[in-house]
């Protein structure tokens, strides 16, 4: 935060996308480890530097730039012209023989039917909510476009690979949560400004971007499909004001929010670490890698709100050159304003 009437919009956006992965290539060891063995590995903070060069990101940071790519490429944000680039680009990358990072199961069944030319409401893993739209759509608060825009291109680009509604109103939060960051809000003001947008956002169904996606969910009518996404976002904010309210007793946040294997859960734990540690954004990272649950991906989640929030500098310089994908990630910061 004491960055933050400083840091001009250009470092926010390279801040968010580099901590995105940084945050991913810290969790990538830890992911499948308990908090026992991290610390027996790392020690009681978890892992605080990357290691080898290039410091290895996962599937989280692969498909993160395969979302931003396609909104790079997109001549107009419009489910018309983005949907298909968010197709190509999802399908190379599952077809990339870089694709070996323990990737989601249905992500990997998603683009096996979008690649069989489906439309994506038919091609979509309907009932999954896992954090794999989540953990992608942080690029999409990063452009300078309006919250309804926001709101249709982040749930798109969750759709096509899960189709729950849980994963479109939270990929639409964390989208928002970086967007609100970007423009200047403080780290502190993200529960209470999420927790407006959920009510707001409870009844409205973006038909232009879903089509018939809820028919396909076998909801009664549209509101009734997106409120049951919103809702659980609702409580997840609520664990996440719960746990903020208490003393941080320095243990698994995961404990208190969520695993983070499913989207509203890394939205939140995410959240707690990047506002448990907004003094020191590399601990922000160690908390989220240092968690039993989905560390890869609350520590990339935690490293995009950290970083859109004080930019660059939140980080170690040395780490730009580290990095997998650096080349990408900074030509994508350098291509906004
Ligand atoms: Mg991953």
């Amino acid at each position: 935060m004491i960055f933050s009437m400083t840091t001009a919009v250009s470092h926010r956006v390279a801040g968010s996308l580099f901590g995105l992965a940084y945050g991913d290539a810290l969790g990538k060891p830890t992911e499948f480890l308990s908090v026992a063995e991290i610390e027996n590995r790392y020690g009681p903070t978890g892992p605080r530097d990357l290691v080898g060069d290039p410091a290895l990101v996962t599937d989280d940071t692969q498909m993160a730039l395969a979302v931003a790519w396609a909104l790079h490429d997109a001549p107009e944000f419009t489910p018309e012209a983005v949907q298909p680039l968010l197709r190509q680009r999802f399908l190379t990358w599952a077809g990339s023989p870089d694709n070996n990072r323990a990737p989601g199961m249905t992500c990997l069944r998603a683009c096996a039917e979008l690649s069989r030319g489906l439309p994506w409401q038919q091609a979509t893993v309907i009932d999954s909510k896992g954090c794999g739209a989540n953990m992608r759509v942080t690029p999409v608060g990063l452009l300078a476009i309006d919250p309804d825009t926001l709101a249709g291109l982040a749930q798109l680009q969750a759709g096509l690979t899960h189709g729950h509604p849980t994963g479109l109103a939270a990929s639409e939060l964390t989208a928002y949560a970086v967007w609100l960051l970007r423009a200047g809000a403080a780290l502190a003001e993200l529960p209470g400004l999420l927790t407006d947008r959920v009510d707001e956002q409870r009844k409205v169904y973006r038909d232009d971007w879903l089509g018939d996606l809820w028919r396909r969910a076998g909801a009664a009518t549209p509101q009734e499909f997106i409120a049951a996404g919103w809702d659980e976002c609702g409580a997840a904010l609520g664990r996440l004001d719960a746990a903020l309210s208490a003393p941080d007793e320095g243990g698994d946040p995961c404990r208190l929010t969520g695993a983070g294997w499913i989207a509203e859960e890394a939205l939140a734990t995410a959240l707690y670490c990047a506002l448990r540690h907004a003094e020191d954004p590399v601990g922000a990272l160690a908390r989220g890698a240092r968690t039993a649950g989905d560390s890869d991906s609350i520590a990339a989640l935690a490293g995009a709100f950290v970083g859109a929030a004080q930019g660059m500098a939140a980080w170690p310089t040395r780490w730009a050159e580290q990095i997998e994908y650096a080349d990408q990630l900074a030509a994508l910061s350098a291509d906004r304003d």
